[in-house]
């Protein structure tokens, strides 16, 4: 039995009911059989009244197959192009029948998945949070190849299609109703199946409605071709605006734009061939592979718990306790009561604890005033949330969360005295951003349900947790935190213990090379604008500004009286500019009333004219490309060494929290899956270049050349 099941009803309706193997179905070599099968029996029928497309999984269909696209290798092009264009035969062929086609929409369709629907003359969702529609290709480096572009330009327009078609953004059948993507939605999966019956009967004499928008007699594109004047001036501001935000780091979203303008230029086949063409491009970079690897099958892996102990039940958190209402305490206490979880808030005193609370009043007035929110949800969210002073209201959590200030021996003191509160089986986790969660658990009665809990600031907008295992963690202990963190609806990476973990021990190498650069005499201004060519959402000195070099201060303080100075390599131009900004100059960063930079009431900034009377030398220079390969090359070689001490303990936990986590440019698909792509011996020898030129910090992890002896790469 074909997995497109065929009926025909006494209607002479035919349904295809698409049940391909395994989860979704999705645009794969079974697929593409099936799919001609359909179409060659579909135009062979003598007495048809219309088709349904109609799926028997959760999701409509799930899109192209990424592990297909991931081989496609150099000299396979003219291979790689037939098998696209084979698939656009068959829509082509689906859309050019005599007859209605409906698309049945029960669940998401993106990608591939809306380019079938976009196939068929009708599309019919059911409007349902589950139901999300869209075009995401460019987000994993592709283009929508099954002539998503073309003929989401046919329909909207070359204006109104590109955000869609550049941005890849998911939207709910109501939006996609609006937005003229569908035409109808229904309410219940029951009425799914009848309606699309029943708009197809309707339409039986209709001969307009069996023909798409695109191939009726004088179609004009929704706005007009792209070579008229009002659209010449979306093409010559497009490309701009692009560059802007791509930074010319992204070939998809370049390419995306180049086939759309095509499409509103050509006739329909040659855009359709010309989009091909683009996908083919696409699948062959680096970048695409890179994408692909990370945001979707490490990222579902990631999320799908492969770092969570199998063995261990689901782990519920129900009253959640945190100490520290500040800065780190109110985020928590935000996204947990979000999430529906009892939220005991402690601070020193009852008033700090309530300006933590104030802070989700805040965040919901703004979402009400959005419109993303209710009065009656703010009340729900914020009757979850209760501020104290006194350690009593603690009892019963089933999980406390310490972010009071960074300092080992206050955490010890609280850990001890707040212990004892826990309901049986409870779990202390910290928040602490740098300090061994071994060493902090020698302060807990039970060292085996101490973990690290390690959010990002703002914790209501990213969407990273390390959770960090110390010596005596339990899988039980584990099980919890990772549970929490799904309940939140973020993404956990797990690491092993060590100081600075993984993500703020390679973020320190990445503001620790910016330092060393500013202290060697090169300009501000060029470092910081390398740093985001390369991708890094902001500069080295921009970002330690918000992160607070104060705090940079006091992170070398604490450490040199842990015993731990220069643990990760020596930090001299770090410390110099600690003195001579921070304990000299008052100048502690953005909160502390400037830092590198100066900042101003109306928002903007510049570079604090004092730092060139400190460190600018003339004479120093070096190249564009050694000031980026050194911001990069220094968190590729500490997430390796990572990776090769054990603190990382999957390549997936290393790339997802690269990117979620420290700002990892996407183009890379994360720390480690950038040596992959750059290739392992080009980055040995290109480590050994930065290495006699700028020092042994620079020096090639041997995890790379045990690697590249046994043949393989860091997956
Ligand atoms: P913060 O200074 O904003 O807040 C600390 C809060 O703890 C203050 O409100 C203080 O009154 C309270 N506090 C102090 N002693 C207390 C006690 N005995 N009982 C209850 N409350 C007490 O600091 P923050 O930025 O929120 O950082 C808190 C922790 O989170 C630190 O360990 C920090 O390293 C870590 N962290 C910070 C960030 C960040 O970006 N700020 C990110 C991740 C982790």
């Amino acid at each position: 039995m074909s997995v497109f099941n065929y009926e025909k009803d006494a209607d002479s309706i035919v349904t295809i009911t698409m049940d391909m193997t395994g989860p979704v179905n999705a645009m794969n070599a079974e697929f593409r059989e099936a799919m001609l099968d359909t179409v060659e029996k579909l135009e062979a029928e003598t007495e048809l009244t219309g088709v349904v497309f109609a799926s028997a999984k959760k999701t409509f269909f799930a899109g192209g197959d990424l592990n297909e696209l991931l081989k496609v290798e150099e000299g396979q092009e003219q291979e790689f192009f037939d098998l696209v264009q084979g698939i656009k035969d068959r829509l082509r062929r689906l859309e050019k029948l005599p007859v209605p086609v409906v698309a049945a929409i029960n669940g998401a369709g993106l990608g591939g998945g809306f380019e079938l629907c976009l196939s068929c003359n009708h599309r019919i969702a059911l409007n349902h949070r589950s139901v999300q529609l869209g075009l995401p290709e460019v987000t994993l480096g592709l283009l929508p190849g099954a002539g998503g572009i073309v003929r989401m330009v046919n329909l909207l327009g070359l204006q109104n299609a590109l955000p869609y078609l550049l941005e890849g953004k998911r939207i709910s059948p109501d939006k996609a109703l609006a937005a003229g993507m569908i035409h109808e939605t229904v309410e219940s999966p029951d009425e799914l199946l009848p309606r699309a019956k029943a708009w197809i009967l309707e339409n039986k004499d209709n001969e307009e409605a069996a023909v798409q928008p695109w191939d009726r007699e004088g179609h004009k594109i929704p706005g007009g071709a792209s070579y008229t004047p009002k659209l010449g001036q979306v093409q010559v501001a497009a490309p701009a605006m692009l560059a802007q935000k791509t930074r010319g780091l992204l070939p998809a979203p370049e390419e995306i734009l180049d086939c759309a303008v095509e499409a509103a230029h050509l006739d329909f086949e040659t855009a359709l061939r010309v989009e091909s063409r683009g996908m083919v491009k696409l699948a062959l970079t680096k970048e695409a592979k890179n994408m692909i690897t990370a945001f979707f099958f490490q990222l579902n892996k990631v999320n799908g718990g492969a770092s969570r102990p199998k063995d261990v039940e689901p782990q519920q958190t129900k009253k959640l306790g945190i100490l520290g209402a500040g800065m780190m305490g109110q985020g928590i206490a935000y996204v947990a009561a979000k999430a529906g979880i009892e939220v005991v808030l402690k601070d020193i005193s009852l008033e700090a604890a309530e300006k933590g609370k104030a802070y989700s009043e805040m965040l919901l007035d703004k979402a009400i005033s959005r419109g993303r929110s209710t009065e009656e949800k703010k009340a729900q969210l914020l009757g979850l949330i209760k501020p104290t002073a006194s350690d009593e209201d603690l009892q019963g959590c089933d999980l406390i969360v310490e972010a009071v200030f960074e300092n080992i021996e206050l955490k010890h003191k609280i850990t001890q005295s707040t212990e004892q509160y826990l309901a049986e089986g409870g779990v202390w986790a910290s928040n602490t951003s740098t300090l061994p969660i071994t060493q902090l658990a020698e302060a807990a009665s039970k060292p085996e349900d101490f973990i690290g809990i390690h959010f990002f600031s703002p914790v209501d907008k990213m969407p990273l947790i390390e959770i960090i295992t110390g010596e005596k963690t339990s899988d039980t202990t584990l099980a919890k935190a990772f549970d929490f963190a799904r309940q939140l609806n973020k993404t956990p990476i797990v690491v092993n213990d060590s100081m600075g973990f993984y993500t703020s021990r390679t973020y320190g190498t990445f503001i620790d090379e910016g330092v060393r650069m500013l202290t060697e005499g090169l300009d501000p201004v060029r470092i910081d604008s390398l740093g985001k060519a390369l991708g890094m959402p902001v500069g080295p000195l921009a970002v330690h500004d918000e992160t607070s070099i104060e705090l940079t201060r006091k992170f070398l303080e604490t450490w040199d009286s842990m015993g731990m100075k220069d643990r990760w390599g020596e930090q001299e131009a770090m410390r110099d500019v600690v003195q001579k900004l921070v304990v000299d100059r008052g100048r502690g960063g953005r909160h502390h009333g400037g830092g590198f930079y100066e900042y101003h009431e109306d928002g903007s900034k510049n570079i604090w004219p004092g730092l060139k009377d400190l460190y600018f030398n003339a004479g120093a220079s070096i190249p564009d490309q050694d000031i980026k390969d050194r911001l990069l090359f220094r968190q590729v070689i500490e997430a390796l060494k990572c990776l090769q001490t054990n603190v990382l303990r999957s390549v997936a936990d290393g790339n997802i929290g690269s990117i979620m986590g420290i700002g990892a440019p996407f183009w890379t698909g994360g720390f480690l899956q950038f040596v992959n792509t750059y290739g392992l011996e080009n980055f040995q020898s290109r480590c050994a270049e930065l290495a006699a030129e700028y020092g042994e910090r620079f020096e090639c992890p041997q995890i790379v050349a045990e690697k590249i002896a046994a043949q393989e790469t860091f997956v």
